[in-house]
Formats: structure tokens, sequence, C-alpha cells
């Protein structure tokens, strides 16, 4: 069948393992999820309160393609406070989640043929959207014994004369890494001295639980940063698809107008309810940041003397367990399915996010404390069981 490029494309697009191992769950009863990255929390009552208020008010048309002007404004302010520096909210554009947010970004720089730096390991649609975009995707490493930071001379050495952009992701997603002051800077200064777009994918930004983060905001990158977060994680609202990306100034334009075939722009009901969690009590952030640290104490625990926890996380809600040398040379996908066949725990296999991480599972702490620890305590029992 003659097919058009983007639908080949589509159809040979990687699909994520983790969707893989959520379908096989999916037939099984009594499954421990540790796979989804999806908290058991619920969005805060004002937050939600304000949602419906929206409706009844008759917030439920659309809104501008680049989001209504009010949370343009406070989201400008909200970064431009984090950052120290000034940001105009005309550089702000509303997305469906984060994820529209770097689709937008990707498929506004990035032509086919051209290459892009993503992390190795890192969240699975950095590469599909690349592959949408026909674009080459490389990848630079994250090694364990750095702690998963990025190492930037390596990664310098990875780019031609076809490189378009970096995506990075502090903090990370599978790792829990929070990149250093020096990586960050060390990552805008290569962009800027390789003339490379940043795609800066900052969502877990809100839940870090040592040392600070450090957005890519902060140096100077102005004309080549695209700077992607939004509501999903700190306010527990994934549902409501809400997500923002500020823009170099003369590109803002190309990504308001990429909404408008796609998706028109982001729920107008979810834009208000988020003008209400940015202006209203911001305890909740620090609550659900303190689940989140409880649950990853408790991983550390339960693997501390192992060895089988490589780096401890110091944010998001991942962490990476290697699945030793009995299980090693079968690979993490073989593992993650024989471990839910056996054990009825869902994990994610590590080869999903990228070739170096094929000896890793993935765990998510996005399920109630104790489900976790029967969850984790069978992982680490299972991996260090004899043969
Ligand atoms: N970026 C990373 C690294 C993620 O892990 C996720 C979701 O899991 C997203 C972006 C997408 O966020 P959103 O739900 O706001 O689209």
């Amino acid at each position: 069948m003659d097919r058009k490029p983007a639908a080949r494309r589509a159809l040979a697009m990687p699909r994520s393992a983790i969707r893989e191992i959520m379908n096989l769950a999916a037939g099984r009863d009594g499954v421990i999820h540790l796979e989804i990255g999806d908290p058991d929390l619920i969005t805060p009552s004002h937050i939600i309160a304000a949602g419906f208020a929206a409706a009844r008010d008759g917030w439920t048309r659309y809104s501008p393609n680049a989001g209504l002007a009010e949370l343009r404004e406070l989201v400008a302010a909200r970064v431009a406070g984090r950052s120290g520096t000034r940001i105009a909210a005309s550089r702000v554009i509303i997305t469906v989640g984060a994820v529209g947010a770097l689709y937008s970004a990707v498929m506004c720089v990035v032509d086919a043929g051209d290459e892009v730096l993503i992390p190795d390991p890192g969240w699975p649609p950095y590469e599909s959207m690349l592959h949408l975009a026909g674009a080459t995707v490389i990848r630079f490493p994250l090694r364990p014994e750095n702690g998963f930071v990025p190492d930037v001379e390596q990664a310098a050495g990875l780019v031609t004369d076809r490189t378009k952009a970096i995506m990075i992701n502090t903090p990370s997603n599978p790792t829990g890494t929070v990149y250093p002051r020096e990586a960050v800077e060390a990552i805008a200064h290569l962009a800027r001295q390789c003339g490379l777009y940043v795609i800066s994918d900052e969502i877990y930004e809100d839940i870090v639980f040592e040392g600070d983060h450090v957005s890519a905001t902060e140096f100077g990158l102005d004309d080549r940063l695209f700077l992607v977060s939004g509501a999903s994680k700190a306010y527990a609202m994934t549902g409501w698809r809400l997500g923002y990306v500020v823009c170099p100034d003369d590109l803002v334009s190309v990504v308001g107008a990429l909404q408008e075939p796609v998706v028109s722009c982001a729920p107008t009901i979810s834009q208000k309810a988020v003008e209400a969690a940015l202006t209203g009590p911001q305890d909740c952030v620090g609550e659900f940041r303190d689940v989140f640290r409880r649950r990853r104490d408790m991983v550390a625990e339960v693997f501390a003397g192992t060895g089988l926890l490589p780096v401890t996380p110091h944010g998001a809600f991942y962490a990476l367990i290697d699945i030793g040398e009995r299980f090693a040379a079968g690979g993490s996908f073989a593992f993650a399915k024989r471990f839910l066949i056996e054990r009825n725990i869902a994990v994610v296999p590590g080869i999903t996010f990228g070739p170096s991480c094929d000896r890793y599972v993935r765990v998510a702490f996005t399920i109630a404390d104790r489900e976790l620890r029967r969850g984790i305590e069978e992982l680490r029992d299972f991996i260090l069981s004899p043969a």
C-alpha cells in the first residue's frame, strides 16, 4: 500500500516497552504496578474547584492557540522568579501537557536528516518524536559511575555539522538524577559554541529531594532555548493535560501556530485550573514531594547493601535497579516479563530507555507505600535468589 511518509514513520515508530509491559499486566489480576509513571495522588481540591467554577462560568470554549493571556503571564512570572531572569509572557506557549511542548519544540526546529542528541537512558518519547520528524537520534551516555550525570565533553564529541539540538531532562526520568549546576552550564556553553538548540525538559523541577534544581534558563540561552515544564507532576494534574514551553523570541509564533492543526489549544478549563494552581496555596507541592521522598527513602532502605541501586535518586519518582549477573545476559525485557509472570509485579525494562540501560529495570514510586514495599522487596529477593 502506498503510504504517506508521516504514516510510514508512525508505523515504524519505536514503541515504548512500558506499554508492552502494561498490556501484558492488563490481562492479569492483582498485579503490583511498579511500572506506571502516574502517581496515585489526587489533584488538590482548590484546583479541582477552580476547574468546576471555570466550566460553570463559561470557560468552555477555545482559547487562543498560544493559551490564555493571564496564564501565559503567570507562567512567565513563575519561570522568571525561579531563574532570576526576565521572561516576557509573549515567549510562553501553553500546550497539551509537557509532551505537547516537547513535540512542538521538536517540530519547530528539527528537519528530516538533522541529528539530535538525547540522553541514554532517557524518556522514550524523545526518540519517538524525533523519529516522526525524520531526524537521526544520537544518544549521549549517562553512566552510573558518574551518578547518571551527562558527561558534556563526551556529548560534545558527538556533535557534527548536522546536529541541530540537544534534549536534556533534569530531574531525570528514569534515573532520578538532578543535574548539577556545572553540567547544565556546560550544556549551555556547548549549545552556544556549536549553535545548537537546547530543549530542556524540566517537568520534575518541583520534585527534588537533595540539592537544587538548576534550570537551563539561568545561562542566557534565550535565543536557543526551549524550556519545557507544566502542571502534571507538581500539582498531580497528569490528566488535565496542561504544559508550557518558553521559546526563543523569533520562534514563538511558529510554536503557537503549530498548536492550530494538531490541538487548536490546550483545554481551556484546564488552563483556568492551572491559573488557580499557580496563584493558590503551594503547600500541596511540598506535601507531594514529601510523599515521593518517603518512598524514595524506602527504596534506598530495601536495596541498601545489595549493590542493586547504583545511584540513589535525588529527584522525580523513579529508580533504576540493576538486575544482577544472573539475569543480565537475558536482558531487561526478558527479566521484566518473567518477573511479571512469576511474581505478578510489573516493572519497566531498562532497554526501553536506551541501549545502555539493558541491565536495569525502572521502578516508579507511584503506588501506596505498603504495596510499593512488597513490590520492591520481592524485586530485590527475586534478583538475589539463586538460579
Ligand atoms: N517528560 C518526562 C521526562 C516525563 O516523564 C513525562 C511524563 O511522564 C513528560 C515529559 C510528560 O508530561 P505531561 O504529562 O505534562 O505531558
